[in-house]
């Protein structure tokens, strides 16, 4: 039914890891989306149901947009229990590193992720990853995480144990690293794991209204203030920004995650094939960017802002002034246009 694209040897490696393991912990990126998210809830799920000890520990908090997702309340996030964290960090012997692939990418939690000497077995889908797991499962060419993940379920014989909560989390990240599957959504293997997760009994048209029409008010009119004042289109270069300082956030009363997909919009005027919003954050200039086509952002952000990710969406983190970013960002206008010659 599903493509055999981990190796043997790692699938048996892995089977043995959970049978062996007392204490396993899952783990993802610093400000989960819905892939990492959606992809730790499952695997806890199908875990749980071979009767193991399974605990999902974030860096940081699950955004308010993902608290909809089955079981959610079972996350134990780092920086608001970093004791309670740190201590099932020491006892755990299996740790799966889900969505990410670079140490930096838990943030505080790096140095406890590092020193520990449980089995690692990293489960991605981002570009180059860093030698930090005992069995590394990296597929960029795979849309996401959570499609990766029922992949490597699947190969590991556990795809009977998906239930319909696993299979709502997996459909959650499936359905937001594609942009509910209009990018990077080509591959035929997608659907036929759509048609089996919904054979599941997944909530298909819920998780749709929960993860793309669910708005404040505030959230609106920030989207409409930053469309409106503070966009800027390079019709000449095929590009756009959007930045937002500190006191416009503040106007707004910004809470984490009203600024998501904003980044996309300018995409959808003909002629922009890259786009990118910086954001005035507490400790850095949040960088988010994306585009259509070759047009290769996560070079921009590797090479200019302290990031990376994928071709077509990636994001940094700029030490400096927001002004100082959005000066970055113009003066490299010239240079990117060498990708549309
Ligand atoms: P977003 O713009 O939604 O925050 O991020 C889009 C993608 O860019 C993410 O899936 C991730 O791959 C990548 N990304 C975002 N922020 C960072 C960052 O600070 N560092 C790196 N290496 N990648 C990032
Ligand atoms: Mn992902």
């Amino acid at each position: 039914m599903f493509p055999q694209v981990i190796e043997e040897h790692n699938i048996d490696t892995i089977n043995l890891a959970i049978q062996n393991a007392e204490q396993i912990v899952i783990t993802c990126h610093v400000s989960p989306d819905g892939d990492a998210i959606g992809s730790s809830l499952a695997l806890m799920e199908v875990l749980k149901s071979l009767g193991k000890n399974v605990v999902v520990i974030t860096p940081d908090q699950v955004p308010i947009s993902l608290q909809f997702l089955p079981n959610v309340s079972e996350i134990k996030s780092h920086s608001c229990d970093k004791h309670l964290c740190d201590s099932i960090f020491a006892i755990s012997d299996l740790i799966f590193c889900l969505d990410f692939n670079a140490l930096s990418r838990v943030d505080k939690m790096s140095k406890v992720l590092q020193e520990s000497s449980a089995m690692k077995v990293l489960i991605d889908h981002h570009l180059d990853p860093e030698n930090f797991a005992s069995i590394i499962i990296s597929q960029p060419q795979i849309s996401s995480t959570c499609l990766l993940l029922l992949f490597v379920l699947y190969q590991l014989n556990l795809f009977e144990h998906i239930n319909q909560e696993a299979a709502e989390g997996i459909y959650a990240g499936m359905m937001t690293d594609t942009g509910n599957f209009t990018y990077n959504s080509e591959d035929p293997y997608i659907y036929i794991a759509i048609a089996e997760l919904i054979k599941k009994g997944i909530r298909k048209e819920f998780i749709y209204k929960k993860l793309y029409n669910t708005n404040s008010e505030e959230r609106l009119k920030l989207c409409g203030y930053a469309l409106g004042n503070k966009m800027t289109i390079y019709p000449e270069h095929h590009a756009a920004l959007i930045y937002l300082t500190k006191q416009e956030l503040e106007q707004y009363n910004y809470q984490k995650g009203d600024t998501e997909g904003l980044v996309n919009i300018p995409l959808s005027i003909p002629g922009v094939v890259y786009s990118a919003f910086l954001r005035e954050d507490e400790e850095y200039i949040k960088v988010s960017m994306r585009s259509t086509g070759d047009f290769p952002v996560n070079l921009l952000c590797e090479n200019y802002f302290n990031g990376g990710g994928h071709k077509n969406a990636a994001g940094g983190e700029y030490m400096g002034s927001i002004t100082e970013a959005v000066h970055l960002f113009i003066s490299l206008l010239k240079e990117n246009d060498k990708y549309f010659n």
